[in-house]
């Protein structure tokens, strides 16, 4: 039994005990090019992410956060911002409070607060401005900038011991220890409990899920979870999957973001659109209509179905931002579209709304079904347009619209809940 998990609020968003796990992502701009950074801001918060993180690595991009947060306040984006600061963290923040009190969370690496004995006067600094502007920091180890004094403590002591273990264990040992020893550091200073998160990222998936467990049965602290430097393409979407997903099952993770690096042209976006998936494929989460497609086979040589389903893709991602706005609960929704018979009329059944296409040697008709029952039968080559139409009207009719509900919201969870 893992312990129960503090409640921190990054802002409005709350992290931790029962609430969903949140979504976050961090900008790739430079901070202090307001502009680009208020516009990346946008882009990720518009793609659904709920907490998101900036560098503050010199005097103007602490300088740019107060600007950046009235053009975000003045959009009507109140996004929570973290700034995430390495070695003059505690100099940034004392010398300008506006960026302090505009970022929602600071982040704090303990390897890179400072050296020898500046390390533990410059950490208190920067606990001493989360205090003062009340703010919840993340206490965020990561395996590339481990704290070394620490490291060297542990394995000095490690090869004293009359039954030594091995580098790695002691790699990972120290990665949870200078977490919780900075966390403990910071709540002797005077930081609550339910101010702290804590993260311990490594780039192995195997070794983040030891990490993590032991994290979490050693601690209360809410945990951000992430894979770092996951890398490029697929091979960063599959590891960042595999590991979080693994935690998750656990009921470990507060907090995701999936650090891919993005390909040349492809959107920042992409890492917020795989955190969702992966908490809505677990069932943790609704973001977003889920479609059910078939991957087709032999049974289906046409590409009308791979087709139909890419178009209505497309078209709930076109609807989405504005039947958010407008239906409550409409990303719990389920489509399906299938090849054939085979498995077609089945799957369909199981979802809200669904269409079974001909497969080859097929009737040219498509039934589609709605809540399990067949309701129409599809014919010709409107039946992609005649299949949204009845998606729209499944949704007029099956979910209230917010301006009937008070237009309030609440961040969805799916069934199983976190
Ligand atoms: S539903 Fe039909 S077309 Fe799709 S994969 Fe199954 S057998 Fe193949």
């Amino acid at each position: 039994m893992l312990p129960k998990r503090h409640k921190v609020y990054v802002g409005q968003v709350a992290i931790g005990d029962d609430a969903p796990v949140v979504v976050q992502s961090m900008t790739n701009t430079d901070t202090a090019d307001i502009d680009s950074t208020v516009k990346q801001v946008i882009e990720l918060a518009d793609a659904g992410s709920e907490i998101i993180r900036i560098t503050v690595n010199n005097e103007e991009s602490a300088a740019a956060v107060e600007e950046i947060r009235r053009r975000l306040d003045e959009a009507g984006y109140d996004v929570p911002l973290v700034g995430d600061f390495h070695y003059n963290g505690h100099s940034l923040l004392e010398k300008y409070p506006a960026c302090a009190q505009g970022l929602a969370k600071y982040r704090i690496n303990p390897g890179n607060v400072g050296f020898g004995k500046k390390r533990d006067d410059q950490f208190a600094r920067m606990i001493e401005c989360a205090i003062k502007y009340d703010k919840p920091v993340r206490i965020g180890v990561n395996w590339g900038s481990l704290d070394q004094a620490l490291l060297a403590k542990m394995l000095d002591e490690n090869a004293q011991s009359s039954n030594p273990k091995e580098l790695e264990e002691v790699q990972k040992e120290a990665l949870i220890q200078s977490a919780l020893l900075s966390a403990k550091q910071a709540e002797d200073i005077g930081l609550a409990a339910d101010k702290i998160i804590l993260s311990c990222k490594v780039s192995d998936v195997q070794m983040l899920v030891d990490v993590y467990q032991s994290l979490a049965k050693a601690s209360g602290y809410a945990l951000h979870l992430g894979l770092t430097e996951a890398g490029m393409g697929i091979k960063g979407m599959v590891a960042s999957t595999a590991a979080l997903s693994l935690l998750l099952q656990q009921g470990i993770g507060d907090t995701i973001r999936v650090s891919i690096t993005p390909e040349p042209g492809s959107p920042r976006t992409k890492e917020v659109q795989v955190a969702q998936e992966i908490l809505q494929s677990m069932g943790l989460r609704s973001f977003t209509p889920q479609v059910t497609a078939c991957p087709g086979c032999g049974r289906t040589t046409s590409t009308v179905f791979q087709e139909l389903a890419q178009e209505i893709e497309q078209f709930i991602q076109r609807s989405m931002p504005a039947w958010r706005e407008e239906y409550e609960g409409v990303e719990a929704m389920k489509i399906a579209v299938m090849g054939c018979i085979v498995n077609g009329p089945g799957e369909s059944k199981h979802a809200n709304i669904g269409i079974s296409l001909p497969g080859t040697g097929e009737a040219p008709a498509a039934p589609v079904f709605v809540d399990g029952q067949k309701v129409a039968t599809l014919r010709g080559d409107g039946i992609a347009k005649e299949f949204q139409e009845m998606v729209m009207d499944y949704i007029k009719t099956h979910y209230t619209p917010l301006s009937s509900s008070c237009g309030m919201r609440s961040i969805s969870t799916g069934s199983t809940g976190k």
